[in-house]
């Protein structure tokens, strides 16, 4: 995970920062009003004890004012150490933050934007989780849940453990039980299935944002450009991965192209982490076949200013559900230690 940034950065100095991503328009006039607003949103933390928590897919601009970016299984691991924050600011979608309250009851959990959701936690509720349960376990009485965590908490609530995209073949592994359900996305579900003797049986769920990336799309680039190499993210539909010289999670993305011999790579994710790379490893080449999330576009610096200044939207769970996730969240981190 990316630590704290560095010092706050004058207008002109973000301008020369960000101006080299593309697809944003970073003008002067809006680099000096992001550079107030950030400064602005330093000294509330500040005030406030708050600490900004953000998902690699976020807004460049996002990126200056969080204390930590990562995954999701580094922000579920970051949001179970806070010690000496009384606020948290929670910069990505809701489930991510849901997670953060469920490691913090006690402390006051933020999202900037409410509506900032997830096609993918959208598509299994609590309730047709328990029946699909109820029905398979009548079948295989070994039956166990594995919930990736892009998911609401009263669906975690429901599983025997959870998973992120870094650790979903470890986490089927590990646990007793031959006949996994596994939700709520069916191409990790594919991409685990071809690495575990287990029987999977997947929900039909999936990200928008990835499984609209074609093999057509990543094909082209890579007759454009020859020995580029190909990262993809395990969301993506099978065919995509299969042309794929690495399938891993964000996170294992930067890793692997700061320690690459390789200077050019195809990014087959969500744009943000593109960005990400662009900004933190200099020297290195980084293509697009990636696509914007716009749940998580939601977040902006605005916003999040807005947050902290009026305390809102706080996150808040019931203590069962709350109980239940966190036993399926501390099953993760267990099973993956
Ligand atoms: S990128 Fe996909 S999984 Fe992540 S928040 Fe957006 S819709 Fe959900």
């Amino acid at each position: 995970m990316a630590p704290a940034t560095h010092t706050a950065l004058d207008g002109d100095q973000l301008y020369h920062k960000l101006s080299v991503l593309g697809q944003y328009d970073y003008d002067r006039a809006t680099c000096d009003r992001y550079a107030s607003m950030i400064a602005e949103i330093r000294r509330l933390k500040e005030q406030l004890r708050a600490v900004v928590l953000a998902h690699n897919y976020q807004r460049p601009e996002i990126f200056e004012v969080a204390d930590f970016i990562g995954d999701s299984l580094e922000l579920a691991r970051k949001a179970r150490e806070v010690r000496d924050a009384e606020i948290i600011v929670f910069c990505g979608v809701h489930f991510m933050a849901e997670t953060a309250k469920v490691f913090n009851p006690e402390r006051t959990v933020l999202l900037p934007y409410l509506k900032a959701g997830c096609s993918l936690a959208d598509s299994v509720t609590a309730e047709a989780l328990a029946d699909r349960k109820a029905e398979l376990r009548r079948i295989y009485p070994d039956l166990k849940v594995v919930s990736y965590v892009n998911c609401t908490a009263d669906v975690k609530a429901l599983s025997d453990a959870c998973c992120t995209s870094a650790n979903a073949t470890k986490i089927v592994d590990a646990i007793d039980g031959d006949h996994i359900l596994f939700v709520p996305d069916q191409n990790l579900a594919n991409y685990v299935q071809g690495q575990t003797k287990k029987q999977i049986i997947s929900w039909d769920g999936n990200c928008y944002v990835h499984h609209q990336i074609t093999v057509a799309e990543v094909e082209k680039v890579k007759r454009g450009l020859p020995g580029v190499k190909v990262l993809a993210h395990p969301e993506c539909r099978a065919d995509v991965l299969e042309v794929a010289d690495a399938v891993l999670s964000t996170s294992a993305m930067v890793r692997y192209a700061e320690q690459s011999d390789a200077t050019e790579f195809l990014i087959v994710t969500e744009c943000g982490l593109s960005d990400r790379l662009l900004l933190e490893i200099p020297g290195k080449h980084f293509y697009k076949a990636c696509k914007l999330c716009r749940y998580m576009k939601m977040i902006t610096l605005e916003s999040t200013l807005d947050s902290l200044r009026n305390l809102r939207y706080p996150i808040e769970l019931d203590d069962d559900v709350r109980e239940g996730a966190r036993q399926a969240l501390e099953r993760m981190l267990e099973l993956s230690a």
